[in-house]
């Protein structure tokens, strides 16, 4: 122990980090921190990226589990699906930017906190328990839906990549359906589209869409513009809260302008076989429903042993610290983003929470990131404190609305201010240089309007040109068959 001592001295003056290094190699008693990461989005990369950064591979090995080989950056999904961006710039692949991560490709289905393990199920093959000494909790949230009749097999949700994928084809394929065919109800319903939810996923989805069919309609000379009808339902008497009353109430100006339905204090009913009925006694078919109507913190947090709030969202400190009801800390615990219940610091009213947004979400994910980096070297966590700067939507092609700092912008300004707002807040260089030649092409080439549906059904193709034959019996099959 004295030698260790006498070793280790001289080092600390120099570096204390490499103190604690030499420290655990000699005696051997602390081991590195296993911190495992649930979910790779908005928080879970940017905590990852921002841990490998500061803690040493002695002190912390940090794993991450996600389904998904990427991360999605969700704010671009409506530019992706209107064909401004390539959808593979619009994803992070993580293996390519965490490499001092071990990355798990598979779903997180349970966690047993008291006993600090996560059940992994992987791609293929039985589930495993990864163990773990801090815990990141960040699988985000999914579509909050409502027991309408028929959404379930009729609508699609606007949250994943392969639906922002799934939209664009489909959108334009129902041109092609349109332009074809003879009977007018046909071409009616397929020129319908219903977004349902008017906050600024739903809007920005929908405004992005209505630009790419009007840019798509100089290539369909059979299809006149006043016959494509998009609808927007929202249940409340406004949209976009996000950019404050009077740039949601010219939001409606311009979107109207532009001839979309906007059905303000409406509610969708039924939309069984592609009928679709609203609260305000209107009822027409869409081939078309996309449902953007909030979300809800991921279910998965059902299966663990962690405090949840009544929405379901995990308590949170505003250190990003689990927290109990009675107000103790769950030691290992910690959670951000869409699924996390965080106080807003900033708020007068003390049981205002942060919004589910990209813009706490990446914030809270560097500040999660260096408590768990002050736990791990004994320091004492760092209260998350952020006001909200506002929001920005973009509406199409240099058009848009923002509120920042109180601000209020709108036009080409507020467009350009969403560009550049998202450009700067895409992860890695990569993907910056990647989304800034997409826009440049598509401004000198203009975007690119084709369906590729037969993505959703590759193997059609050849399966139609493929022989059935019957399957060959195993040896001993007819026996097993007979002894049963
Ligand atoms: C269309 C759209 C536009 C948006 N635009 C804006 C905007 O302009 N500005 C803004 O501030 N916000 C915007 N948002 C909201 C913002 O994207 C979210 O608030 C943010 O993504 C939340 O980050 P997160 O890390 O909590 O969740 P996510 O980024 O959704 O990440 C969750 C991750 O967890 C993974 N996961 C899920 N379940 C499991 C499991 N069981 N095991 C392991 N991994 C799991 C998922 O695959 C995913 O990778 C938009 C959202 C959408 C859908």
């Amino acid at each position: 122990m004295v030698a260790v001592t006498a070793l280790v001295t001289p080092v600390t003056c120099l570096w204390p980090d490499c103190l604690r290094a030499i420290d655990v190699a000699s005696v051997g008693r602390v081991a590195a921190k296993r911190i495992l990461i649930v979910g790779a989005g908005h928080v879970g990369l940017y905590a990852a990226l921002r841990l490998s950064k500061k803690l040493h591979l002695h002190e912390a090995e940090v794993t991450v589990v996600d389904p998904q080989p990427h991360m999605t950056y969700q704010p671009f999904l409506p530019e992706s699906a209107a064909g401004n961006i390539s959808p593979r710039h619009t994803v992070v692949p993580l293996r390519r930017e965490l490499k001092r991560c071990h990355v798990l490709s598979g779903t997180v289905t349970s966690i047993e906190h008291a006993r600090k393990v996560a059940i992994v199920q992987p791609i293929i093959g039985p589930a495993r328990e990864v163990p773990y000494d801090h815990i990141v909790v960040a699988p985000g949230s999914v579509s909050r839906t409502l027991p309408i009749p028929g959404l379930r097999e009729q609508a699609v949700g606007f949250k994943t990549i392969g639906e922002a994928i799934f939209l664009r084809n489909s959108v334009l394929d129902r041109l092609d359906v349109a332009a074809t065919t003879s009977d007018p109800a046909t071409r009616r319903r397929a020129l319908t589209f219903v977004f349902v939810g008017g906050g600024y996923a739903g809007i920005e989805a929908l405004a992005e869409m209505e630009d790419m069919v009007r840019g798509a309609l100089r290539y369909y000379p059979e299809i006149p513009a006043d016959e494509v009808h998009f609808v927007l339902v929202e249940a409340a008497n406004r949209i976009l809260p996000e950019v404050g009353a009077e740039m949601g109430a010219y939001t409606v100006v311009q979107l109207t302008k532009r001839n979309i339905d906007i059905r303000l204090g409406t509610r969708l009913e039924s939309c069984v076989d592609g009928v679709v009925e609203l609260s305000d006694g209107d009822r027409f078919e869409a081939d078309t429903i996309v449902w953007t109507a909030g979300v809800k913190p991921h279910p998965m947090l059902e299966d663990t042993d962690l405090p949840r709030n009544s929405r379901g969202a995990i308590t949170c400190k505003p250190t990003l610290q689990v927290v109990n009801p009675d107000s103790t800390v769950v030691e290992g615990a910690w959670s951000a983003g869409d699924c996390a219940a965080v106080p807003d610091l900033t708020a007068e009213d003390p049981a205002a929470l942060c919004s589910p947004s990209a813009q706490h979400a990446v914030r809270q994910a560097s500040r999660l990131a260096d408590n768990i980096a002050a736990v791990v070297r004994g320091r004492t966590p760092v209260d998350y404190k952020h006001r909200h700067v506002g929001s920005v939507a973009g509406l199409g092609l240099y058009k848009g609305a923002a509120r920042v700092y109180g601000v209020k912008v709108r036009g080409v300004p507020a467009w350009f201010m969403h560009r550049t707002y998202h450009l700067s807040r895409i992860p890695t260089l990569n993907r910056k240089i990647r989304v800034l030649v997409d826009w440049t092409l598509q401004l000198v080439l203009r975007r690119e309007v084709v369906a590729l549906g037969s993505l959703h059904e590759p193997r059609e193709a050849f399966t139609e040109v493929t022989q059935p034959i019957p399957l060959p019996v195993r040896a001993g099959a007819g026996t097993e068959r007979r002894a049963a």
